[in-house]
């Protein structure tokens, strides 16, 4: 069974080896989960580390809201 990714539309195999599923990706689930990236954080990165970061602060702001 195959679904596609909301964030990048990619057709993403819907098994149990993939834990980001309904996504293709942890990138695809951190982007769709941070979409106040699109607004806040607009750089383009390919850095792992650095869309953790983005995460982990819209993760904190929830908690301080
Ligand atoms: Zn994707």
């Amino acid at each position: 069974m195959f679904v596609q990714c909301p964030t990048c539309k990619q057709s993403v195999e819907w098994s149990e080896d993939n834990r980001y599923r309904p996504f293709c990706s942890e990138r695809c689930k951190l982007i769709d989960l941070g979409a106040w990236a699109n607004e806040e954080y607009r750089v383009p990165s390919e850095d792992e580390d650095a869309l953790s970061d983005a995460y982990q602060q819209s993760e904190n702001r929830k908690v301080e809201e």
